[in-house]
């Protein structure tokens, strides 16, 4: 279902009035890795609506590699969001980590987010597509795009057509990054599928320095959006401090993304 052998046109995901992922504009999402509190859900969503972004990223339910750390306010964080929602008026994307909270998490988010450790959980995969929100599918750290393609068709195969998918960086030798973010699956996958492309440069590198150059990267290789985690204090963020950028650092990065849009 997702091949451009069934379908040639590439598809435009509807997430809200004005925002399309898939047709001209490219969409950027952006936010905190962990929604904390609501002093900084909302500074963090006041402050990536101001520098342009489109969709307020935020995770409630947090996939953690080590059952220590922290796991998320869950629904309160979903509450958190839903007001963030109300007053800036950007829709949500967030996290879901289990078939059980699917409807839960539904009944706040516009987009629900399969993590990358989540990738190939079937179960899930069949829950979401079952759902009738936009899913955004994040690619396995240890997944080939033709792997990634088939987690695409459990979703479809549902019912539900509008899957974003989501590179965000793969494990290789290399440690100077934490991922090593594979561009190269822009134009891989715009050859192979109508689906629309996003790009996560801030776990795609781990790393606040390289993520506006990888941005402009994405887009001028033809990606749909972008996915970036922003946050009002990194050095006291909850997850992903080091790879989230300041708020100003965003909003310039933001201004000179301009350059690059449509370059593809
Ligand atoms: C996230 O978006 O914060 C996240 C956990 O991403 P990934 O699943 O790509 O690691
Ligand atoms: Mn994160």
């Amino acid at each position: 279902l997702a091949s451009t052998e069934v379908k040639k046109e590439p598809s435009h995901v509807r997430i809200a009035d004005g925002v399309v992922i898939g047709g001209d504009q490219v969409v950027v999402m952006a936010g905190p890795c962990s929604v904390e509190s609501e002093a900084q859900i909302m500074e963090s969503a006041r402050a990536v609506k101001a520098a342009g972004a489109h969709i307020l990223r935020g995770g409630a339910f947090k996939p953690r590699t080590s059952p220590y750390s922290f796991q998320g306010l869950e629904e309160d964080g979903l509450k958190l969001l839903a007001k963030a929602r109300a007053e800036t008026g950007l829709p949500v994307v967030t996290e879901v980590i289990n078939p059980e909270t699917v409807d839960l998490v539904a009944s706040y988010a516009d987009i629900l987010q399969i993590g990358a450790r989540n990738s190939q959980n079937f179960a899930l995969l069949k829950k979401v597509g079952q759902c009738g929100k936009p899913v955004l599918l994040k690619r396995g750290m240890a997944m080939t795009i033709q792997e990634f393609l088939m987690s695409a068709e459990y979703i479809m195969s549902e019912g539900n057509q509008g899957v974003i998918l989501c590179e965000r960086g793969i494990r290789t030798f290399e440690t100077a990054t934490r991922n090593t973010l594979d561009l190269s699956a822009i134009p891989v996958l715009k050859r192979k599928t109508h689906l629309p492309v996003v790009i996560d440069p801030s776990h795609g590198t781990g790393d606040h320095h390289y993520v506006a150059a990888m941005s402009f990267a994405a887009v001028a290789a033809g990606a749909d959006g972008l996915i970036v985690e922003v946050h009002p204090d990194p050095e006291h963020a909850s997850s992903d401090g080091p790879q989230s950028l300041k708020p100003k650092k965003f909003a310039a990065m933001m201004e000179k993304l301009k350059l690059f849009a449509n370059a593809a």
